[in-house]
């Protein structure tokens, strides 16, 4: 295993056991919530900029930022790791 895949492992880690003590504790994590939690993986832009910002009250964040530093997709924490960071242009190209 190399180096980063230990700290993505322990992070995930870490980060497993401290969403298990805030659902324990009964803490609200805002991707946990029923019907929500679809929009931190969403195709669509609006959707993951809307669930980056309901990151903000969440009692784990730093430990999900720490984890999030090595995915490729999704929202984590607060940043939208997905690789079309920006809104799609809905200009189209008008062939006659
Ligand atoms: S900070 Fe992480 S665990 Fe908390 S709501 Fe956002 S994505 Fe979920």
């Amino acid at each position: 295993m190399t180096d980063r895949n230990e700290a993505h492992a322990d992070a995930l880690d870490t980060l497993h056991g401290a969403l298990s003590a805030a659902v324990n504790a009964n803490q609200r994590i805002p991707c946990r919530v029923p019907g929500h939690g679809a929009a931190w993986t969403s195709d669509a832009y609006d959707d993951r900029a809307e669930a980056a910002e309901a990151c903000a009250p969440c009692p784990i964040l730093d430990q999900c930022r720490d984890a999030g530093q090595f995915e490729p997709w999704g929202v984590w924490a607060g940043i939208d790791r997905s690789p079309t960071k920006r809104k799609p242009d809905n200009r189209q190209e008008i062939s006659q």
